[in-house]
């Protein structure tokens, strides 16, 4: 199991901030309708532009139990941030999450 089923500190930490053209209303897959214009063909989750940051898609609470309402639809911010990875481990500190192995994928 993903460690990501217990935590969503990245969902809770970072700007999630995307090209417009992977909302669903120009072609793409991500719900506009929880996204906001930032500037230019910039957009962003709704959330996450100001603290506390919290995605509008994230469910459950964070350090316990959480789900992507958007999961298959989430945009490319959110598939590249990997488990384990550098902003894994600074957004779980930030959580007061405890640090996973390298890569972690289970
Ligand atoms: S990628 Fe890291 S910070 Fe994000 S939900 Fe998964 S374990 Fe938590
Ligand atoms: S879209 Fe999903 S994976 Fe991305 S920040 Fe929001 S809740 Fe997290």
């Amino acid at each position: 199991m993903s460690h990501c089923q217990t935590c969503g500190a990245c969902c809770a930490s970072y700007r999630v901030e995307f090209a417009v053209y992977e909302l669903d209303e120009l072609g793409g897959h991500v719900p506009a309708a929880l996204t906001e214009p930032v500037k230019g063909v910039t957009c962003r989750m709704q959330g996450t532009g100001s603290v506390p940051i919290r995605c509008v898609a994230l469910a459950g609470t964070v350090g316990q139990q959480v789900d992507c309402n958007i999961y298959a639809q989430r945009p490319r911010p959110c598939m590249e941030l990997s488990e384990g990875s550098y902003a894994c481990h600074k957004a779980r500190a930030r959580h007061g999450l405890p640090t996973l192995p390298e890569n972690a994928t289970a």
